[in-house]
């Protein structure tokens, strides 16, 4: 076929994470038992009473579609989520309730872009920021997060990047891959540079639940009434509420935004999953019990991890304090012969460890950060041992 494609959509790189998850499932298939720590996913169950719900739901009828914003009833309780933990106060016509967080992201970029518009990302990023950028036509800046400062861009190096063309910054806290939180203060920083140079902020709030430290989560919309409209809040259940397949996320902006992302999904997708919806309205109002379990364990599993990684040679690794995630130093690696041959990057690093250790890890490079894997401790304290164990095996016999 000699017809042009999309030129804008066949740019988009397939996920980087995709190859060596391939071959874990691959060395799996074949009965290879392999530790995997490249989950992004809570490896808890969905809370039984918001399962409950969602059966009443069906069995209720309410299965049709749903204005496509979202129902009256999910947006109420959005809005009081925000007031209760975030000190926000939103109308329901500011929420827009969409197919997950990622969707919400991508509704949020179409909404305020056109073509070369600039938008700043923090290095290490979140492998879908860049790409949902390019398909808003805009092109990602990136600013770096360097380890010294818990990979966390700071206001100096923000404001270099800042151009007239600088239409928003993606800010992530707590932040996947990096587990980093942002302080109150870092927060208030950034956010004044954002009112001095009236630009939007697109805030990914999806690890709030999930803070570890004394200092809780501060939503940078929350400082004051110009960066509260300045920013576009986004949130969801998938990871507080270990709701990943269900489909929820949201956002909170001002009106005008709002509108505009309310029409673009009204035509491209429409309502997010009706009893999805139903479900999420008792996972926000109903116990949260759960929650504050899941929180736990991942405190103890996150505790555990960082002291062992620091007894391994090789690599190394800071507290996280935030979501399920650690990133582990492997710049030592490179250029050393592992597993009999000489390794370069963190791909060909994350390749020894799965094939002679067989533990998976996502190598740096997906997160823009290649002197770093990321280890999810979405994974049980056995597998987390077992796993570390294999990998200081492994990386003390060849090192
Ligand atoms: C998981 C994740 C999301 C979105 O998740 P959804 O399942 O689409 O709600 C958004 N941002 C970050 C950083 C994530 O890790």
């Amino acid at each position: 076929m000699s017809i042009e494609l999309s030129r804008k959509h066949q740019s988009l790189s397939p996920s980087m994470t995709l190859s060596i998850a391939a071959k874990a499932g691959e060395m799996k298939a074949q009965g290879i038992d392999i530790i995997g720590f490249g989950v992004g996913e809570p490896d808890f169950n969905t809370p039984q009473h918001i399962i409950d719900k969602a059966v009443e739901t069906m069995n209720k009828g309410l299965t049709g579609y749903t204005p496509a914003a979202g129902i009256p009833e999910l947006k109420k309780a959005i809005c009081n989520k925000l007031k209760q933990d975030n000190d926000l106060d939103y109308e329901p016509n500011q929420i827009i309730v969409s197919n997950g967080a990622k969707h919400s992201i991508y509704n949020a970029l179409q909404a305020i872009c056109n073509p070369g518009d600039e938008v700043i990302i923090g290095t290490p990023y979140w492998v879908s920021y860049p790409e949902l950028v390019v398909m808003a036509d805009a092109v990602p800046v990136y600013v770096e997060g360097r380890e010294e400062n818990e990979f966390k861009m700071s206001v100096e190096d923000i404001r270099m990047k800042i151009t007239p063309k600088t239409k928003a910054l993606l800010l992530n806290s707590p932040s996947n891959p990096t587990g980093s939180v942002y302080t109150k203060a870092e927060l208030k920083a950034i956010g004044d540079l954002m009112v001095e140079h009236e630009i939007l902020i697109i805030s990914d709030e999806i690890y709030e639940k999930l803070i570890y430290g004394d200092e809780g989560h501060t939503s940078i919309a929350s400082f004051n009434e110009k960066l509260k409209d300045l920013t576009i809040v986004v949130n969801g259940l998938s990871k507080a509420y270990a709701m990943t397949g269900w489909r929820i996320g949201y956002t909170a902006s001002n009106s005008k935004i709002a509108k505009i992302m309310a029409n673009i999904q009204s035509h491209a997708t429409s309502n997010a999953n009706t009893i999805a919806q139903y479900a999420s309205v008792e996972g926000l109002e109903g116990d949260q019990t759960p929650l504050h379990e899941m929180k736990k364990e991942f405190d103890s599993r996150r505790k555990f991890m960082v002291k062992r990684i620091n007894e391994i040679q090789g690599v190394s690794c800071i507290e996280p304090n935030g979501a399920f995630y650690v990133m582990m130093n492997i710049k030592e690696l490179k250029g050393k012969k592992l597993g009999g041959k000489v390794v370069n990057d963190s791909i060909e690093i994350s390749e020894a460890i799965l094939e002679h250790a067989r533990v998976a890890l996502v190598p740096g490079i997906a997160f823009g950060a290649d002197d770093y894997a990321r280890i999810s401790y979405a994974n049980s304290m056995e597998n987390i041992e077992t796993g570390l164990n294999r990998i200081q095996e492994f990386l003390e016999k060849d090192v």
